[in-house]
């Protein structure tokens, strides 16, 4: 029997929720939306939540929002998906990468070196649902020789009075660090709502703002979500409500609103997130590694420690003592048996475009080595417990083949 990699959670209350959207005359940004918007600040706890049509442009609009434009600098790591790259990139400025830890996230001490009088943010990425050492990072931008370092070119930047810190949240809807949720740690939080994610609007994304005491969240909402919708004066659902049919333009915005056909998906899941869907998916990490941990070629990776706890988004296994070429043949043996497997991530420097920008994987040790043994296996609340051991069967099973046909070749 195949199992796939990561099909969406779809159940009667989605297709109801969905269905309620439809029949009720209001397609786009709308009441489903908001209602998104609502649950996710209650998930968090963070200040506001705008929800945008993907993660990516939730990232650009708050980029843009802080002012970053052509010749800034931006910190991203190097052991991402693209887009966290690529949202610098369309405003104009460059990334700047640098290596990450053992544990997949942002080396604060590579963040530190990597600072220069043009950079205007960083954004640390919750690798699997991992989350980064945010208390480290804000140290690292609190400190006196890296304030005065610090040019503020825009009134947002002024009001920070440093380097802003934002969380690429897409992996960490539902995680922990330090008793707080993945939506507070960072001035901002941005999560992805895309299909492969916990929590799906099919694509969606949400800014969850968590900003200092000196700004007022609600006006920053109010201010986002204009640069969401095209920066028009009034959107298509209060004029649909008869508030008059006159508009004004005050910014060169964005169009990138969440519709609330889509927010209808996530609403029915969000509501069943912490009772029901991580706990189905702690569920199968721990089985997993209950698994692994007794295996010595088998390096299960870190679901908690002292002060995180994973959401279990992606269950990132390495392989101990393998090559890039054997982590292929095994993951081509896995898949051969009907198991859908994937790769979290290839790094930044290894993909064409930013090899043309003249980045070269050797100067990323900690990132190669994470992903040259890296193997994503399936999680997800629809797996049973014997899908499962399946699973873990094959891989065993597959590191062995390849190990054996290594020694007779
Ligand atoms: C999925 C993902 C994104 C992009 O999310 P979209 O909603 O597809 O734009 C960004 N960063 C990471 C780490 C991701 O996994």
């Amino acid at each position: 029997m195949r199992i796939p990699f990561s099909p969406p959670f779809v159940d009667d209350d989605v297709l109801k929720e969905v269905e309620d959207t439809l029949r009720s005359g209001w397609i786009t940004t709308g009441p489903k939306v908001k209602a998104l918007e609502h649950e996710i600040n209650q998930l968090t706890g963070c200040q506001q939540t705008l929800c945008v049509n993907s993660w990516t442009s939730g990232a650009i609009l708050t980029l843009k929002w802080l002012g970053v434009k052509a010749g800034d600098e931006v910190i991203v790591p190097a052991y991402t998906y693209a887009a966290t790259a690529l949202s610098v990139i369309h405003c104009g400025a460059t990334p700047v990468l640098v290596d990450v830890l053992t544990d997949f996230t942002i080396d604060p001490a590579a963040v530190a070196k990597a600072i220069t009088s043009r950079t205007k943010a960083i954004i640390g990425v919750d690798i699997a649902g991992l989350m980064c050492d945010y208390d480290q990072l804000k140290e690292v931008v609190n400190r006196p020789e890296v304030q005065s370092l610090f040019v503020a070119e825009s009134e947002v930047q002024s009001k920070i009075g440093r380097i802003m810190i934002i969380a690429d949240a897409a992996h960490s809807i539902g995680a922990k660090y330090k008793g707080r949720n993945a939506g507070v740690c960072a001035d901002v939080n941005i999560f992805s709502m895309h299909a492969v994610k916990n929590i799906t609007t099919a694509e969606g994304g949400a800014i969850s703002l968590q900003l200092p005491s000196n700004f007022d969240p609600k006006a920053v909402y109010d201010l986002m979500r204009l640069w969401s919708l095209n920066g028009q004066t009034k959107d298509a659902f209060s004029k649909s409500n008869g508030s008059g049919w006159r508009y004004d333009i005050l910014f060169d915005g964005l169009k990138v609103n969440m519709p609330d056909i889509c927010a209808a998906i996530g609403l029915a899941q969000i509501r069943k997130y912490s009772g029901q869907l991580i706990k189905d998916r702690a569920k199968i990490a721990n089985q997993y590694e209950t698994f692994f941990n007794k295996k010595g070629w088998a390096q299960p990776p870190t679901l908690k420690d002292g002060s995180r706890e994973s959401c279990y988004h992606i269950y990132a296994l390495r392989i101990n003592g393998i090559t890039e070429n054997e982590r292929d043949a095994i993951i081509e043996k896995i898949t051969a048996e009907g198991i859908a497997v994937n790769v979290h991530f290839i790094p930044l420097p290894m993909l064409t475009a930013f090899k043309d920008k003249g980045f070269n994987i050797q100067d990323f040790p900690v990132a190669y080595g994470n992903y040259a043994r890296e193997i994503s296996l399936p999680i997800y609340p629809q797996l049973t417990k014997e899908q499962v051991d399946q699973i873990c069967t094959v891989v065993e099973d597959s590191y062995h083949s390849i190990k054996a046909s290594e020694k007779t070749a």
